[in-house]
């Protein structure tokens, strides 16, 4: 989606589109650690204002992504809702404002051809709010070193001390 500078009114414009799940496919490789896949659009309302020497774009995010726990594996769905700001300065004001490219300024964009790349926007934002190391909770135990069971189902026997001698004894018998 491009938003062409020259139509935004002076009231400011309004914006509401999806962005279709496979223009995301290239999260499943990039971005997190254990993958990720957007389960459905991401919808996107979009709110351009003109202000003195750029545009001002604040924006929200609604969708899903699945994605794999990285301690155990399993699947889960996290919802996606953000909201996001940016001030859009024309490509050739880089010369004027280099010396502020700080961390403060991250909310900058510059656009070129009289157009803002709302698309790149969005998939910026998408990369900034998907987490590096998904969880399926706070609390999750993972998967056991020994032998690979999901914890958060129970104990498996390796963690278990042997409380029964004949059970013990099954323990060391070698097939
Ligand atoms: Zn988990
Ligand atoms: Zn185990």
């Amino acid at each position: 989606m491009k938003l062409s500078v020259d139509k935004i009114p002076d009231e400011g414009l309004a914006l509401n589109y999806r962005e279709p799940a496979d223009s995301f496919d290239y999260l499943k490789k990039e971005g997190v650690e254990a993958g990720a896949e957007i389960a459905g659009p991401i919808n996107v309302a979009v709110q351009a204002q003109k202000r003195s020497g750029g545009i001002a774009i604040s924006g929200q995010l609604q969708g899903s992504a699945a994605m794999t726990c990285s301690r155990c594996l399993d699947e889960i769905t996290e919802d996606i809702s953000h909201e996001f700001s940016y001030n859009c300065l024309p490509h050739e004001a880089i010369q004027e404002e280099k010396e502020e490219l700080t961390m403060e300024n991250m909310d900058l964009c510059y656009y070129s051809g009289g157009e803002i790349d709302i698309t790149a926007l969005v998939h910026e934002q998408v990369a900034l709010v998907l987490p590096m190391r998904p969880l399926c909770k706070e609390d999750c135990k993972g998967l056991c070193p020994e032998c690979g069971a999901n914890l958060n189902k129970g104990d498996c026997w390796c963690r278990k001390e042997p409380v029964d001698l004949r059970l013990a004894a099954l323990k060391n018998i070698k097939i």
